[in-house]
């Protein structure tokens, strides 16, 4: 089994390395993670400026590793392109001090780097633990190992992504794994304003808390009952609900655009 391990919160990261080590009983670990902290870019890609790579001295022996100056998304896309072509059975991408919940996971770099795995066909998991401060990083490498084992012994009908956030607590108090479906979003952003001596500047912080809905069965509830919580993301996160709701919104607009309902071979 060929691993890839990147991370949002750069090659030193400490969680990048814990994972590493977990995965490394299970076949060749590769680490290709950003040169800094990327935390919060989501998938984005780095288009309009070269990237550059650098062979690092890897913490773990057996397991090369590269910095690239750019983003998790960057990190997968070179490794799989051109640093190391041979084929990948999985991506892991963490481990996140903080936690990756909900429909914030959008902006999540580290769930940005796991879904550049499932693009490119290969079953990903994103792992974060819901702290920032004090990380338990131990047991969430081991439930990153024992998931990846899983998903190699139970083959996928398609690749998945599998976005894993574990209570930052003994693991004496852990009361269980649990499967679960995205909770609502859970924090819009606040902006700072300050000055510099000659401008006004604006910081943009993503801690903005908003409402404290999640139901049982969400990611967001499972961890706050000491729950590790896994969510699988399919193709229907991308393709949303609720689509039905406007089926009538469709028609109209056809009629306004003055399409004409003339159904065509698709061959233009
Ligand atoms: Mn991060």
């Amino acid at each position: 089994m060929r691993i890839l391990v990147t991370n949002d919160d750069g090659i030193n990261a400490p969680g990048l390395w814990k994972v590493a080590e977990s995965l490394q009983a299970l076949g060749d670990v590769v680490v290709v993670a950003p040169d800094r902290d990327q935390s919060g870019v989501g998938t984005s890609r780095t288009l309009l400026q070269v990237l550059r790579v650098i062979e690092v001295e890897s913490r773990i022996e057996g397991v090369p590793a590269r910095s690239v100056h750019g983003t998790p998304a960057d990190c997968v896309i070179l490794a799989m392109e051109t640093l190391f072509p041979e084929p990948f059975d999985l991506l892991v991408s963490g481990i996140n001090p903080g936690a990756n919940l909900g429909l914030d996971v959008l902006d999540s770099g580290t769930v940005g780097g796991a879904f550049r795995g499932y693009f490119r066909g290969i079953p990903s998991i994103a792992v974060s633990v819901t702290s920032l401060s004090n990380v338990r990083y131990d047991l969430a490498a081991r439930v990153t190992a024992e998931l990846a084992k899983a998903i190699s012994d139970h083959k996928l009908s398609q690749p998945m992504i599998f976005n894993v956030n574990v209570p930052n607590i003994a693991t004496d108090q852990i009361d269980k794994v649990e499967m679960t479906t995205l909770g609502p979003k859970a924090y819009l952003e606040s902006v700072v304003e300050g000055k510099d001596g000659r401008r006004v500047h604006y910081w943009i912080h993503h801690n903005k808390p908003i409402g404290d809905h999640a139901e049982e069965g969400t990611d967001i509830w499972a961890v706050r009952h000491n729950r590790i919580s896994i969510t699988p993301m399919d193709p229907t996160f991308i393709s949303g609900h609720g689509g039905q709701d406007f089926g009538p919104v469709a028609q109209q607009l056809s009629n306004r655009l003055g399409t004409n309902g003339h159904q065509t071979n698709g061959h233009h």
